[in-house]
């Protein structure tokens, strides 16, 4: 993709991009996952309080106090991906922009839900270890299944007794019909959980036990069973990939070589495509396993060059379609997903840019009722704070402050620009009738 989609002023480019959701039955665990992601995020301010698990967690409830951050809407995260890591090593690595939106665990498809699932780009399902695929796990996943969001699950709780990997990769297959491969095998169960098997490398990637917040681990070779294991899963793998994606069908046909990095190009392909379920497992509560799960995301989730442009209609003809690409040279055009009302900041206007960018200070059009309003503040929800921010470019999520004739479901563009994403006719909250 050409780089000159990309303002020179944006500090990330849109190849380094995620915009994640975390999608869970309620107890699965979503929570504490993203409490650890943002714990490892946050670090970049404590770097000399990381060993204190304490002062994270006074950290973490007064944001639950605030009401921001882990409940918010939308948390912009740092992420700091690592070929292999101890603690120091965690301020090397090239930065990924990593959004984590929320998407509401609820069992009916409401509009809420829906909006929520249309702005991301990829979504990490997470299941419980013991308890695998339940009714409501299910209905959260074919949420997801209907937005064509690709996907990578979670298999928390793997210390806790009676977890099984195995059984919930099977359940997965059998339940909800999903083409799920092993991409991260927990070694060890119950308090010797230790790490993973990292399939596609073949290695053992082991997180410390004395550190309570799991900062630490590091890589080594397989070992005992771990090898056979290992090597099992990644010959399914790369044969299953042979079936499902064209370019490793013809390398196998031809018998050519297949090396590692085939094997991650193709397996990213079929991610995007929605032909494969990676399955990682691990413990977000002794936090092992999170870090290898989010390099997993950066790496096989696609960011927003890698999906289809959005298409809206024009409000005058709706057989009139335009799209919006990615590109901060292009026209203005965002989704507002979600409002907020913070006691702080006053009314927040979370919204998606599919193209162009915003400034503070600009007007935006509200298509829907013709009308324009000036955008007083931008904000980014940050690991601990609100920040304000400048400009929002193509691919970002943040949210707006002085916008008052919104409701969600609105498209936000530049001035006279007549979009709408979404359809008029997009679906209402389905209230049950007792
Ligand atoms: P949510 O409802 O999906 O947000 O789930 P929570 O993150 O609130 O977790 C539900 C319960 O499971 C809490 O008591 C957590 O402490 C616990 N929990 C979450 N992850 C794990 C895990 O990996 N292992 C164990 N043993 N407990 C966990």
């Amino acid at each position: 993709m050409s780089a000159n989609l990309n303002s020179p002023n944006r500090s990330f480019p849109l190849e380094r991009t995620r915009n994640i959701g975390i999608c869970a039955h309620i107890d699965a665990g979503k929570t504490t996952l993203t409490e650890r992601i943002l714990f490892y995020t946050g670090m970049i301010h404590k770097i000399g309080e990381v060993h204190d698990g304490a002062a994270t967690t006074d950290w973490m409830e007064q944001e639950r106090e605030r009401g921001i951050t882990i409940t918010s809407a939308a948390v912009t995260t740092n992420w700091k991906q690592l070929p292999e890591a101890d603690i120091f090593k965690l301020y090397t690595g090239q930065d990924i922009r990593v959004n984590i939106i929320d998407t509401p665990g609820h069992v009916d498809f409401t509009a809420e839900v829906e909006r929520s699932l249309r702005v991301l780009d990829g979504a990490i399902f997470v299941l419980c270890g013991v308890a695998g695929v339940q009714p409501q796990s299910e209905t959260v996943y074919r949420q997801a299944e209907k937005y064509g969001v690709p996907r990578i699950a979670f298999v928390n709780k793997m210390d806790r007794t009676g977890a099984n990997f195995a059984r919930v990769v099977e359940d997965v297959r059998t339940k909800l019909g999903a083409n799920a491969w092993p991409i991260l095998i927990p070694i060890g169960a119950e308090d010797q959980l230790k790490g993973q098997i990292d399939v596609v490398n073949q290695k053992a990637v082991i997180y410390s036990d004395d550190d309570k917040w799991g900062s630490t681990y590091h890589t080594r070779e397989l070992e005992g069973d771990e090898v056979a294991t290992a090597k099992k899963a990644y010959d399914e793998l790369v044969e299953e990939l042979c079936n499902v994606d064209d370019e490793m069908g013809m390398m196998f046909l031809e018998e050519k070589p297949i090396t590692k990095e085939d094997v991650k190009a193709a397996l990213r392909r079929a991610v995007i495509s929605l032909k494969i379920i990676p399955m990682a497992g691990g413990s977000a509560f002794k936090n092992k396993g999170v870090q290898y799960l989010v390099d997993a995301v950066v790496d096989y989730l696609p960011g927003p060059l890698d999906i289809p442009a959005a298409k809206g209609q024009s409000p005058d003809d709706a057989s009139i379609v335009i799209e919006a690409r990615p590109d901060d040279n292009a026209k203005f055009v965002s989704l507002a997903f979600k409002l907020w009302s913070d006691k702080f900041v006053g009314k927040l206007v979370f919204f998606r840019v599919y193209s162009g960018c915003v400034r503070k200070g600009d007007v935006v059009y509200n298509p829907r009722t013709r009308k324009t309003e000036r955008v007083g503040r931008l904000i980014q929800i940050q690991a601990n704070q609100h920040k304000d921010i400048d400009c929002c470019y193509s691919g970002d999520i943040a949210a707006m402050v002085g916008i008052k004739n919104v409701t969600t479901g609105d498209t936000l563009a530049e001035d006279d620009y007549d979009i709408l994403l979404e359809p008029p006719s997009f679906p209402e909250p389905v209230i049950s009738m007792a």
